[in-house]
């Protein structure tokens, strides 16, 4: 099998002019890209990516996000932004504008792909799903003709590692379905089933309370901890901030990370051959997921910016990057004292982050061989 071509730029400027930016390197490797070979004129694009949340910042600025738009644009294609409901999806478009993601900064709509209920999602079957048989796609994903993937590279609690299998398996099917088909929620409890808690842990900080996006959970004071089913999408935040281990998803890492690579092969069944770009941005990579309340501040060094048209390649050159850098200081890896490079992730967060992207290529989604190809600006003499 040929290796799939992965273009790169570093984040360094080393020289004080526009081309030597960031921005400008994201154009030059659009360029390369060659938009016209994925995108038809007229053609509908969804940009899919993360909006973030209140607290969590650190992800793709509307800078980066303005320029892949202006790309499809020019090759003649109809940009929309798309992300699906984390919170009920007003308040997400409230977040988003917040964070500076609007018609006017990204230059095209900002919709909920699986609508302001999260429940617009289509039934894709999995061939052979090991977990997953059947799930709800967004339905603006699955009516899209063509999908630039925009992912922020960082950590995760669960497989370790969030990119552009992450983005697409979480943020590809809808929080809540109409029917019985499986939703995100199922993904983090393939027993499909609310966190567990343990009386004997819980030392009654209401943590979990306060992040529950959807109010499911009611503490009753050195009582109980009650969480209502029905309301429960199965996020898995409170099991996140709960410190104390009081809380617990009922599903392991290896299940999450097979279950995210199923989910990421419906949502791209959805789409025919060649009609896929994925950017990861590879800057701000702090150890846990955007959805979360806050950001904590980078592990490494920002990277840079990667683009390709095969899902397992990119991921494979991203955790190639960042297993080559070195941890920085006051951070969550000098907190785990990891203070050399190599297996960040696996490390930091105490999951193994490739799982994911192994399960992936065994899926048939793409090939760890790659080449990359550095995008490199001529340092300039003085
Ligand atoms: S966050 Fe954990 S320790 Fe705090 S109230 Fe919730 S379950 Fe109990
Ligand atoms: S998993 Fe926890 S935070 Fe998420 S919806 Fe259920 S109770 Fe709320």
């Amino acid at each position: 099998m040929d290796k799939a071509k992965v273009f790169y730029a570093n984040a360094r400027a080393t020289t004080w002019e526009y081309d030597y930016s960031v921005p400008a390197k994201l154009e030059e490797l659009l360029q390369r890209a060659d938009l016209s070979r994925y995108i038809q004129p007229d053609e509908y694009v969804a940009i899919k990516m993360h909006l973030g949340s209140p607290g969590a910042y650190r992800t793709v600025r509307p800078v980066f996000v303005r320029k892949v738009v202006d790309a499809v644009k020019a090759v003649g294609g109809m940009p929309f932004v798309a992300e699906t409901t984390r919170i009920p999806g007003l308040e997400y478009l409230e977040v988003a504008a917040a964070n500076g993601y609007s018609h006017l900064t990204c230059g095209a709509p900002i919709i909920m792909a699986d609508g302001i209920f999260g429940r617009d999602t289509i039934p894709v079957k999995i061939d052979n799903g090991k977990l997953i048989q059947e799930i709800g796609v967004a339905s603006a994903i699955y009516d899209a003709p063509a999908m630039i993937v925009l992912s922020h590279c960082k950590g995760h609690i669960e497989p370790g590692y969030g990119g552009a299998i992450k983005n697409l398996a979480m943020g590809g099917v809808g929080a809540r379905t109409r029917c019985n088909h499986v939703n995100r929620g199922n993904l983090h409890s393939t027993a499909h089933h609310p966190p567990l808690w343990t009386k004997e842990k819980c030392t009654w900080c209401a943590h979990c309370e306060k992040v529950c996006p959807v109010g499911a959970i009611t503490l009753k004071q050195g009582e109980a901890w009650i969480v209502d089913a029905e309301k429960c999408d199965q996020c898995g935040r409170c099991a996140r901030v709960c410190i104390f281990g009081a809380l617990e998803m009922p599903i392991g890492p290896d299940l999450f990370s097979r279950g995210m690579a199923e989910s990421t092969q419906a949502v791209l069944s959805t789409f025919a051959p060649g009609k896929i770009l994925y950017v990861n941005f590879v800057m701000e990579v702090q150890p846990e997921c955007d959805c979360m309340p806050t950001a904590d501040t980078p592990l490494v060094q920002d990277q840079g910016i990667l683009i390709s048209d095969d899902i397992v390649a990119i991921e494979a050159a991203t955790l190639d990057l960042l297993d080559q850098a070195a941890p920085l200081p006051q951070s969550k890896a000098e907190d785990k004292g990891v203070t050399t490079a190599g297996d960040l992730f696996l490390r930091v967060n105490e999951q193994d982050p490739r799982l994911a992207v192994t399960y992936a290529e065994e899926l048939g989604l793409g090939t760890s061989a790659y080449e990359l190809v550095e995008i490199r600006k001529k340092r300039r003499s003085k």
